[in-house]
């Protein structure tokens, strides 16, 4: 695509602003057909899930301004939350001069094999080690595709966990898989049970649970960016302000688990937004994300921004355990549409892009509470919202809405009141 940099889009109405992403991302207009049914026709959701009765709406947004690793990109968000979006938007916009830069680590996935009731835990741990390599030419002879494409199991390391208790000499098996484009959710869940009986019979114990582990501390994104002073505040003396302001909110969630709880769900505002939009597992990576912010012992932010002279770097490391193909891919259109307007056509790249939104709604959640208070874009948000349920239309919504926020009084009430009033004039003059 050419320019992620569209000015205004926010302001242009819907079949508006899909015809700007049409030009922009080479799609077509029947590819944007599939939202018209919130991405998903009945028959499709009840071949997905159990038990279905209907299908479940949500605002389906794109997010602009974002350059990831030298490109530019369109950033799909599903979201029922107002600000994020702009918030998003705004900060792709700050950091857009250098853009985001990521690395995003080997797609490899964890699967454990439990093994209970050993007698001996030492000796059992000695065999499987110095059988590890028979047990991963088994395992890579069961995805013989997914090594041709440069993936499969790649390790095998044996952890002790305990000697006694209610299930006896307790030892796992973790089995590294190279997953490629797959979340790999139920490749290495397959695996995992093929070997299981003979992991177990090596350990001289019964065999346990077999599943991956959703920490996958070993499928990472790391995302950069750089802002200037200047792009922080109207002028470079004020930007020098907010760019302290932020360091020390950073440093306040590095002290405070209960502030880096709610700095991480403002990461996990852009993340989640993403991986909704894209069809992805994000309950895997939301347990993945929490685990890894707590893996010292304390809970830590995923991202924290350090001062540097005329300007902040911020730097966001989380596992991110996403797929361009499998899952809930190959049925649903509108996940389908969100991956080619991203121009996701990895799971890297589409790693990447949930990262950068993360740490773009991180960014501007922290200048927000650094700045005015997060609170007034979203009650201007919400006035919005109010003014066009009391039945405003066009230039009415912003004077209603423009009227609430002033007061400050935000309420559905008073938005039929101010309605009111406001239309008056035009009823008294129009009359006879
Ligand atoms: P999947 O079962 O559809 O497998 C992916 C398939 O894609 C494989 O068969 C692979 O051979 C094929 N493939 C084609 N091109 C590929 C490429 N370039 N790279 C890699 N594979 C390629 O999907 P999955 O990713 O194994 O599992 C994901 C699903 O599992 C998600 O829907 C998730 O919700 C679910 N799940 C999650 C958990 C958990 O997180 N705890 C547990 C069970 C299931």
């Amino acid at each position: 695509m050419s320019s992620s940099r569209i000015s205004r889009f926010y302001r242009l109405p819907p079949a508006e602003r899909r015809r700007r992403l049409i030009d922009l991302a080479g799609l077509s207009a029947e590819a944007f057909a599939a939202l018209d049914l919130g991405g998903l026709t009945l028959d499709v959701a009840d071949g997905m899930i159990e038990n279905v009765v209907g299908v479940y709406g949500l605002p389906f947004a794109v997010a602009v301004n974002f350059t990831v690793d030298g490109s530019d990109a369109l950033v799909p968000m599903v979201i029922e939350e107002p600000s994020v979006v702009a918030a998003a938007s705004n900060a792709a916009r700050m950091v857009r001069p250098r853009g985001f830069s990521t690395v995003v680590s080997a797609p490899v996935m964890i699967g454990q094999i439990q093994v209970t009731d050993i007698a001996d835990l030492d000796a059992a741990a000695s065999v499987l080690r110095a059988r590890s390599e028979e047990l991963l030419g088994s395992a890579r002879r069961l995805v013989q595709r997914l090594a041709e494409r440069g993936g499969g199991p790649i390790a095998l390391d044996v952890r002790p966990l305990t000697r006694s208790g209610p299930d006896g000499g307790v030892l796992v098996v973790h089995l590294h898989v190279d997953c490629r484009d797959a979340m790999g959710a139920n490749l290495v869940n397959t695996l995992c049970e093929a070997l299981a009986t003979r992991v177990a019979e090596l350990a001289g114990g019964r065999p346990g649970l077999r599943i991956l582990s959703n920490l996958t501390d070993g499928r990472t994104v790391t995302v950069r960016c750089s802002v200037d002073d200047a792009a922080l505040a109207s002028d470079a003396a004020a930007g020098r302000d907010v760019r302290a302001a932020i360091a020390a909110a950073s440093r306040f969630a590095e002290l405070d688990p209960y502030r880096a709880t709610t700095h991480n769900k403002g990461i996990m505002n852009g993340v989640d937004a993403v991986l909704l939009a894209t069809g992805q597992d994000w309950r895997a990576v939301e347990a993945g994300a929490h685990a890894f912010a707590a893996g010292s012992g304390a809970y830590r932010p995923l991202a924290v921004w350090r001062e540097r002279s005329g300007g902040l770097d911020g730097e966001l490391v989380m596992p991110m355990a996403v797929g361009t193909v499998g899952g809930a891919l190959h049925v649903h259109p509108g996940a389908r549409l969100a991956l080619a307007l991203a121009g996701a056509h990895t799971a890297d790249r589409l790693a990447a892009i949930a990262g950068a939104a993360g740490l773009a709604t991180n960014l501007a959640a922290l200048r927000a509470l650094a700045t005015e208070g997060i609170q007034r874009g979203h009650m201007a948000l919400h006035a919005r919202g109010l003014a066009r349920a009391a039945g405003a239309t066009g230039e009415l919504i912003d004077r209603v809405a423009d009227e609430l926020a002033a007061t400050g009084d935000v309420k559905a009430d008073r938005a039929r009141e101010v309605l009111a009033r406001l239309r008056a004039p035009h009823m008294v003059k129009d009359s006879p």
